[in-house]
């Protein structure tokens, strides 16, 4: 379970400290980037289909923006938290810088619970949403997109919002939109297959064929699904799966010692990556406690679910085969676990890099926009392909040139290039 006490926004400061240390940067520059430059906190009346109101708090963090616009999804989450959002917003800054787009760093949330929310009330706070940060926002400033539990309907109700407030068509608003109403081929792909790319391109460098390795997940929502789908197309054997059951208020392991049926499993799992357990049992699939996706014997570890999964107690659950870690979801591991990665010299592809697909194909996704005119699947995935795996070798050589962890390499191109973008601006 998430410890209740982790704070995200404090985990990705201090990561951002060490390496501004390592990086030897000025004070100026490190308290303009170790906070967001502005926020949002508001709240959103909705009336409830029992005739009732009810007040949703919703925010939107744009930390930074100096290399462009502030890009970001936006997340419901009932345990969302203003550090929460302010800590993907940073790693959102860093990604965008990763992978060398022209965007900044931005998040947004609201504390609620789609679960429990029919769809006329998840209309209305998505439209409260953009109502309260309409001034905010927009194609040329800060770019929202799906999250946790958000989809493209949901964009779709908040661009409709933006474009009556505006009173014009401007579909480079948002992004994950639907397809033939300004969506991008290839977007619902695009973190799962990234996810790929990266595993990929780090163990051909570990000299490992692919094909030869097994997996376990933790998560089969959008990102879990699309990364299995893609490691099954290279060979590649999943044998664990795991995700929260709402119906127990718990999450659960999923294994099939000769791998999962990712078909079979898709067709059993409900519109929030919750997988039906009793036809998984009756399908001879093992039902395992929540931890177990990290304990077994793989090579491929790929948490895909939320933050702070693999901290200080699971952490020593992991296996001496496991070779790489690619955190397919933002801030899976706390700083006392990475500590115990890295001594243990296990190859990690970093959330911000590894998770990049998303945000790259929805960078895509405006470009298209802007031109109006829209490429097929495979010219995207080809462009996400080489966009990531060129910011894989980038990070990969400075980790191999400078003796240093993934993360840090990550964090050192990421910090610079956004330190650049800012004194080029005369903002520091
Ligand atoms: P999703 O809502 O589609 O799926 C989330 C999955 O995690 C579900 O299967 C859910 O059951 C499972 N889950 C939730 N709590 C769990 C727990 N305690 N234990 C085990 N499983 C649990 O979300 P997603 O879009 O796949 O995103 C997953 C992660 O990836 C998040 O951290 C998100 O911020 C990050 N991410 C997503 C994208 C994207 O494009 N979707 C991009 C970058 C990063």
């Amino acid at each position: 379970m998430a410890d209740r006490s982790f704070n995200p926004f404090e985990m990705a400061q201090k990561q951002f400290d060490a390496v501004a240390e390592k990086l030897r940067l000025d004070e100026g520059t490190r308290e303009l980037l170790r906070f967001p430059l502005r926020e949002y906190h508001f709240s959103i009346p909705v009336k409830m289909d029992d005739g009732t109101t009810k007040v949703f708090r919703g925010f939107r963090v744009q930390h930074n923006d100096a290399r462009g616009p502030a890009k970001g999804g936006i997340r419901f989450h009932p345990q969302e938290t203003a550090d929460t959002v302010r800590a993907l917003s940073m790693w959102m800054t860093w990604k965008c810088a990763v992978v060398d787009i022209p965007l900044g760093g931005g998040k947004g949330g609201v504390i609620c619970d789609p679960h429990n929310l029919s769809s006329r009330e998840q209309e209305g706070i998505c439209r409260g949403w953009v109502r309260q940060v309409a001034k905010n926002v927009g194609p040329l400033s800060d770019v929202p997109a799906p999250d946790v539990m958000t989809s493209g309907q949901h964009m779709l109700w908040m661009l409709d919002e933006y474009e009556a407030i505006r009173g014009e068509k401007m579909p480079g608003f948002i992004t994950g939109k639907p397809l033939g109403m300004g969506g991008s081929q290839g977007r619902t792909e695009a973190t799962g297959y990234g996810c790929i790319y990266t595993l990929r391109e780090a163990l051909s460098l570990l000299g490992i064929d692919i094909a030869n390795t097994t997996a376990s997940v933790q998560g089969f929502g959008n990102v879990a699904q699309y990364a299995v789908q893609l490691y099954h197309q290279y060979g590649g054997r999943v044998i664990c799966v795991s995700c929260w059951d709402q119906q127990d208020q718990t999450s659960y392991s999923y294994r099939k010692m000769d791998g999962i049926d990712l078909d079979f499993l898709r067709s059993i799992t409900d519109r929030f990556g919750g997988i039906d357990k009793r036809k998984a049992q009756e399908a001879g699939y093992e039902l395992l406690p929540a931890e177990a996706w990290i304990e077994q014997e793989v090579d491929v570890l790929i948490p895909a679910a939320i933050e702070n999964q693999i901290n200080g107690e699971t952490v020593k659950q992991i296996k001496d085969s496991v070779k790489v870690i690619v955190e397919g979801a933002n801030g899976p591991t706390t700083l006392e676990a990475d500590a115990v990665i890295r001594q243990k010299g296990i190859f990690i592809i970093p959330d911000f890099l590894a998770n990049a697909g998303g945000v790259t194909c929805s960078y895509f996704e405006q470009v298209q926009c802007n031109m109006n005119f829209y490429w097929e699947k495979d010219e995207v995935l080809q462009r996400l392909d080489q966009k990531m795996t060129s910011a894989f070798h980038a990070v990969a050589a400075l980790a191999k040139k400078r003796n240093e962890y993934m993360r840090d390499a990550a964090y050192m191109i990421s910090i610079q290039r956004v330190a650049e973008a800012c004194r080029m601006r005369g903002w520091i």
